[in-house]
């Protein structure tokens, strides 16, 4: 019997087990579903805010029904595109929530960050991209409904979601760790430009985000990534500047060498940003 290869995992797989096509699914509109991503979005910004001012603005966001999602620096307009969510159902809806509250984030960080916010290339528009994902992924945490956790959490956590073919580095869902280099990208032949990659590594900012989430709950990891955006968030703050950053945080909220900071400097050292020396 001739045996196949899923080329993402090696698992060996027989061509007659293919399994029955799966229903279809009703669109469904998309518009309501982006409203409640900005509700969840202003509510845990807000709840998170020292003046409860959830720092959004006007927020305008408009829907269109190409894949393309964005936030415009110049017009501070973000940009959805449902076009492909509307065709997935349960699962197209939470994608649709989570890729409201990350453009948002794109956002509210680049105003935190002054005037035309992290520069999108390079290590701050990694940066820019990881913060993005963490916070989507908080605000269906702490604002949403029991399904809505669960994705958010799933959201959190790149590491399983690893070994990245060549064509996926410039997938933001992808874990690529920092030991593989922009060296190492180039040379398998990822030719997307990106902005300068900015989808690459910036899963290394969720792993860790995530691990504070872990140890201290998703609202005290929302918290001190807020707080250190506030305080400390520059349109050039790279991957080390953002990890120290986090670590003044937890030092202002809960004390020099406190379990709190603790957790933190270990989250930064899992993801090898930081080092022991
Ligand atoms: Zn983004």
């Amino acid at each position: 019997m001739q045996i196949e290869r899923d080329p993402n995992t090696g698992t060996a797989s027989t061509p007659s087990a293919t399994p029955a096509p799966a229903p279809p699914v009703a669109p469904f509109d998309p518009q309501p579903v982006v409203d409640r991503g900005i509700t969840l979005a202003r509510r845990m910004y807000a709840r998170l805010d020292p003046a409860g001012d959830d720092g959004l603005g006007r927020a305008r966001v408009k829907v269109h029904g190409g894949s393309n999602s964005f936030f415009n620096r110049i017009t501070r307009t973000v940009n959805i595109g449902a076009g492909e969510a509307v065709t997935k159902g349960e699962t197209g809806r939470l994608e649709l929530l989570e890729t409201t509250v990350h453009e948002l984030t794109h956002k509210w960080m680049d105003t935190r960050a002054g005037f035309g916010g992290l520069v999108y290339a390079g290590a701050p528009g990694r940066l820019s991209e990881g913060l993005s994902q963490v916070m989507a992924g908080a605000a269906l945490v702490l604002e949403g409904d029991a399904a809505e956790q669960a994705h958010g959490w799933f959201l959190l956590d790149p590491r399983g979601k690893t070994a990245p073919m060549r064509s996926e580095f410039g997938r933001p869902t992808k874990y690529v760790p920092l030991s593989v280099t922009m060296d190492d990208v180039r040379a398998s032949g990822f030719t997307m430009s990106d902005n300068g990659y900015v989808h690459v590594h910036s899963g290394v900012i969720q792993a860790a985000h995530l691990d504070i989430a872990r140890a201290l709950g998703m609202e005290e990891m929302a918290r001190i990534t807020t707080d250190a955006a506030r305080t400390s968030l520059t349109q050039l703050t790279g991957f080390r500047a953002w990890a120290d950053a986090t670590l003044e945080a937890a030092e202002r909220r809960h004390g020099a060498g406190s379990a709190q900071q603790r957790a933190v400097l270990d989250a930064w050292r899992a993801a090898k940003v930081l080092t022991d020396a």
